[in-house]
């Protein structure tokens, strides 16, 4: 079998393992690691669409991650996708009047976080264990809401590393920042920031590629790691539920193996979609990738004139999760359309640092196609929510919603007829004041927890076992700082 190095996509031609690309993160220019190519998977679609999700998950794992023992992954896997979950079937599809939902949100968070979250802190330990790190790992992370939760479960209490988390203090729904400000936890720390999120994602690379920073903490017995979907770690995880919604669709007879389906994916940080977009590389026989956006459209922009500006104004939106405009993992997919050509990354890279902006070659533009952007305004999303709803009783969350809505109109301009799976990142618990605001005006303004209840009575779901008796925790962490203080706070949390 071939073994898997990584790279970074700026120009640093050192390769490294999948080990030491997930203990640092990033790759020292301040690019992003890439596998130095696409593996072959050992078994055929025909037998893989056979396999349960952990199954599927060492299948997909082993390709990537080429310098893990059998039983270092199997155990990282055993770890992560176990009662955690609310159903066995870990990723379920559900098909709701003729549309298919691939629900990735039974995890402990509610959010599709947590399919690459319960994992990486087993692969960031077998990692350092492997590469002999005698430091104690501090996480960061940048949040926009769901990462910081699922990453601060994910590594609660686990030896030999902290997490902290920034999150833009006025961004993230009721739910997320109780879910952050109530984590238990001795290792666990929670900041939130006087900005967006953009702003705490800049601010945690900055501190990441600050080399005298780096050598500040490492002379104190610490290094750095990245929960965030900049770690391969986070990315190849996500690649298994890709194959897995495929085998589901196989299984219940609404495909025939081979045949191709379409993927609508609601979009921040390109880092799930670029999962599928890895998933098809490796064979996935996928149509086309459509890339959902909320009113912050900058992908959506960037697929139809092949442009990326980010210099517009932030919108906040019902779908806070993606109000994102500077979309970190579409670094990575520039690289692969630019046959990985380093120099060119770095150029367009250093353009949207100085520039705030961004136009990919000709070439490039076509090898887009594998892509379609769509967006939805806020009105659609609250209107396909409503929609849905009362078609079905089913409750889509904010995202969620996004999505149905773009397919909706790409269905509709396009004709598309082949088969579409609606991946469904969060559950509508997690986003209730909006969720049952866009069922009906009258829940406007009504209590959060409060309206958990009426959700629980409208949808029939139960209220989710995280989040019952998340009104009565106990707030532990109340840190706000400046947006550029992120560093100070740092020095602060591990006293040097
Ligand atoms: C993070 C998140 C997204 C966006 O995913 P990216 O990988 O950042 O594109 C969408 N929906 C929900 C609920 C999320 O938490």
């Amino acid at each position: 079998m071939n073994e898997i190095y990584f790279k970074s996509t700026r120009g640093d031609e050192k390769i490294v393992s999948s080990a030491q690309a997930i203990v640092k993160g990033i790759a020292g220019d301040g690019g992003l690691f890439v596998p130095t190519q696409m593996p072959r998977l050992s078994v055929g679609l025909k037998e893989l669409i056979t396999y349960d999700y952990k199954q599927l998950a060492y299948e997909i794992l082993k390709s990537f991650l080429t310098d893990f023992t059998e039983d270092e992954l199997k155990y990282c896997i055993n770890s992560a996708y176990d009662e955690k979950f609310d159903t066995p079937v870990i990723a379920p599809v559900v098909k709701v009047e003729g549309d298919y939902f691939l629900e990735l949100f039974h995890g402990p968070t509610l959010a599709f976080k947590d399919m690459a979250l319960t994992i990486l802190p087993y692969l960031l330990k077998t990692s350092a264990k492997k590469l002999n790190i005698d430091k104690e790992i501090v996480i960061l992370t940048a949040t926009s809401g769901d990462t910081g939760k699922a990453a601060l479960e994910g590594f609660a209490n686990i030896e030999g590393i902290k997490i902290i988390v920034y999150f833009p203090q006025n961004g993230v729904s009721e739910v997320q920042k109780k879910q952050m400000v109530t984590q238990e936890g001795n290792n666990t720390y929670v900041v939130g920031i006087q900005g967006n999120f953009d702003d705490a994602q800049n601010g945690v690379k900055k501190i990441f590629t600050d080399e005298a920073f780096n050598t500040k903490m490492n002379n104190n017995g610490y290094m750095f790691s990245s929960a965030n979907s900049i770690n391969i770690g986070r990315l190849i995880p996500q690649v298994v539920y890709y194959f897995y919604a495929y085998a589901q669709m196989c299984k219940s007879g609404e495909i025939n193996v081979g045949d191709d389906i379409n993927f609508v994916v609601p979009t921040g940080n390109f880092g799930n979609i670029l999962a599928g977009y890895y998933a098809k590389r490796l064979g996935l026989p996928v149509g086309k990738l459509i890339c959902a956006s909320n009113e912050n459209k900058v992908l959506y922009d960037f697929m139809s004139t092949g442009t990326y500006d980010k210099q517009r104004d932030f919108v906040l939106t019902m779908s806070p999760s993606m109000d994102i405009l500077i979309s970190s993992n579409l670094e990575r997919l520039l690289s692969a359309l630019g046959d990985e050509d380093t120099n060119r990354v770095r150029d367009l890279m250093d353009s949207l640092n100085k520039t705030g902006k961004y136009e990919i070659s000709e070439e490039m533009k076509l090898a887009l196609e594998d892509f379609v952007g769509g967006f939805a305004s806020e009105e659609k999303t609250g209107k396909a929510i409503k929609d849905v709803f009362e078609a079905s009783s089913y409750l889509m969350d904010t995202h969620t919603a996004v999505a149905y809505s773009v397919f909706e109109e790409y269905k509709e301009r396009t004709g598309d007829s082949r088969k579409t799976v609606i991946v469904s990142t969060a559950s509508p618990y997690k986003f209730t004041a909006n969720v049952m605001k866009s069922v009906d005006h009258k829940f406007e303004g009504v209590d959060e927890f409060e309206l958990m209840k009426q959700m629980e009575k409208i949808s029939k779901v139960s209220i989710p076992e995280p989040v019952r008796e998340l009104d009565k925790k106990p707030e532990l962490h109340n840190t706000v700082c400046n947006k550029d203080q992120m560093k100070e706070q740092v020095e602060k949390i591990l006293g040097i």
